[in-house]
């Protein structure tokens, strides 16, 4: 693959996608039902998968042992995270982008998208309009261009986290940008960031080279897919991975995946804290063909794969999706969704009730309200999250300590869901989501045994109903 002179990567970087492995462990016979059962019960047992049993997942295609995926994959989900569900909002920050990615409306070339750049007014009136909604969590999204360098990342970042509105605040500030050199990592890093996102987007390499082509940044497959290797070496452990799936075979996306997460893994000691698995959608002036479309029936399955393939990783679901879908995917071990999301830059206060096309890198599934959402989550019985306890106490690798550490969960990760579901219900929920959601946190309360930690629990809820205090977490 080409590489650009000027494009430094991780010492010791290597492209660790082997496509004649993954060809054939795709054409392989369908697997037998008691090798597939193995995988699954390794996968009960907490174990991440291999590639190679990953791909045994993959060939379970008949409709029994699909339904033994999706059973086992909600099985995960239940009894090692809980009925939570961690929720957030994007914020499109600016769509200058020198590069000229076939599927996306802000690629360099298409004169139609209005392009925009919010300065710090305008991010701090979408920040704003953002708590005012409730909202805790942001991921801040960035085309790739010069002027959105490390040093402008690093003072938006810092711009959000000061913006204050009644009981609102940002205490978390995810960052989905282009790929830093290790200097620029550290730059970033030294905002207070959470996780850094860089998707492969297809790591099929003949597919990636006609989607990228090869005079632009993103025309480097691996600076790109060293991309998170040098966010490690440069000490943000916390990183994202994702793919955009309908590029290529879903199959090999999901084996490339797993390989990247076992890669960061093996290489750093610390898989993706995220993986996104993102659908192509309509977008302005963007024709791709539908040779690769993911159908729901598959996408159900990619789904229900990855949440068995690696245990200890958080799935996000955004609304690219139609509501309905992400209802139901929510149950197969989706742990993150947004929601009350807008993509238009300024979209948060500019836009109206419809979609502005030439405005958004993409047309979105559900454009819901976070209320709308987090009424639906609490009369589904999901326990609504903006918990950012461990990142804020300096607590990394969360993930696995939510599995690995006995108890955790039950000490800190449902406690702190429910007092920032509390403070959600009290500051920002219309009547009926507040009620829907009272509901569901008694009956949580139910559950929890009685001890000191229930007491200091029910103290502390006490306090965001009755108080002005907030912010309170284990
Ligand atoms: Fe630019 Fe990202 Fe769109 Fe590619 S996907 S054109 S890098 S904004
Ligand atoms: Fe995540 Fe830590 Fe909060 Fe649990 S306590 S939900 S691991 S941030």
């Amino acid at each position: 693959m080409p590489r650009l002179p000027d494009l430094a990567l991780s010492d010791g970087a290597v492209d660790f996608i082997d496509e004649d492995r993954f060809a054939a462990l795709l054409a392989a016979p369908r697997p037998d039902a008691a090798r597939v059962r193995d995988v699954i019960a390794r996968s009960l047992a907490k174990q991440p998968l291999t590639v190679e049993e990953t791909a045994v997942l993959l060939g379970a295609d008949t409709p029994d042992l699909q339904q033994e995926l999706f059973a086992a994959a909600r099985t995960l989900k239940e009894t090692v995270y809980g009925n939570r569900i961690v929720l957030f909002a994007p914020l499109y920050i600016g769509n200058d982008c020198v590069n000229e990615c076939l599927y996306c409306a802000f690629r360099h070339s298409n004169a139609d998208e209005v392009r925009r750049t919010l300065d710090a007014a305008e991010i701090r009136r979408q920040v704003e309009a953002l708590e005012q909604r409730g909202h805790k969590r942001l991921i801040l999204v960035f085309g790739e261009h010069p002027r959105y360098d490390a040093d402008f990342i690093h003072d938006c970042v810092r711009l959000v986290y000061g913006v204050r509105v009644g009981p609102g605040a940002i205490r978390r500030v995810n960052i989905n940008a282009a790929p830093q050199d290790i200097a620029g990592y550290r730059r970033i890093k030294a905002a207070g960031i959470g996780t850094f996102q860089v998707f492969q987007e297809t790591y099929h390499h003949a597919t990636y080279a006609a989607m990228h082509p090869r005079h632009t940044r993103k025309g480097d497959y691996l600076y790109r897919l060293d991309a998170l290797s040098r966010a490690q070496e440069a000490g943000i452990d916390d990183v994202g991975i994702g793919a955009l799936f309908g590029l290529y075979d879903w199959r090999f996306e999901v084996l490339a995946l797993v390989a990247h997460a076992r890669h960061l893994q093996e290489r750093y000691g610390v898989g993706p804290h995220t993986i996104s698995f993102p659908r192509v959608r309509p977008a302005l002036g963007v024709a791709l063909d539908e040779r690769w479309k993911v159908s729901d029936a598959d996408f159900r399955r990619l789904v229900a794969i990855l949440r068995l393939a690696v245990p200890y990783t958080g799935l996000i679901l955004t609304a690219r999706e139609p509501a309905e879908l992400r209802r139901e995917l929510l149950g197969f071990g989706v742990s993150q969704i947004d929601a009350g999301t807008r993509i238009e830059l300024g979209g948060y206060t500019e836009a109206g009730d419809a979609q502005c096309m030439e405005r958004e890198q993409f047309e979105l599934g559900d454009i819901r309200s976070l209320d709308a959402v987090l009424g639906e989550l609490v009369t589904d019985g999901y326990l609504p999250s903006f918990c950012t306890a461990c990142y804020r106490l300096g607590r990394t690798g969360e993930h696995f300590m939510e599995f690995a550490i006995p108890g955790f969960i039950k000490r800190f990760c449902t406690p702190n869901a429910l007092l920032t579901a509390a403070e959600y219900l009290r500051d920002y929920a219309s009547p009926e989501t507040r009620a829907a959601g009272e509901r569901l946190i008694a009956a949580e309360l139910e559950r929890i045994e009685e001890g000191p930690l229930k007491a200091e629990l029910l103290d502390r809820l006490r306090q965001i109903r009755e108080t002005d205090r907030r912010d309170l977490y284990f």
